[in-house]
């Protein structure tokens, strides 16, 4: 006499072990949704950026940082095809 419990599975283990490999997906999901949303919070002007050095939210057009000092790239947007010159 044997059980055959990995004959034809019924409507309710197809439920289940759709639902034991959805939860790590939605975690995971969640945990994404969460970690993105709390990074873009941070820095949500498009004027402003952080400091390399000291991760301080500056604007674009500030040439050094203001707290560091440290030397800021120019804002995107500029001529930037000179590159072979
Ligand atoms: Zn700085």
């Amino acid at each position: 006499m044997m059980v055959e419990f990995f004959g034809a599975p019924g409507p309710m283990e197809l439920l289940i072990i759709g639902v034991i490999c959805l939860l790590p997906l939605a975690a995971v999901a969640v945990v994404l949704v969460v970690a993105y949303a709390g990074r873009s919070s941070r820095v949500g002007n498009p004027n402003l950026r952080p400091c390399p050095d000291c991760h301080l939210v500056v604007s674009i057009r500030a040439a050094t940082c203001p707290r560091c000092g440290c030397p800021l790239s120019p804002p995107p947007g500029g001529r930037e095809l000179g590159a072979g010159g």
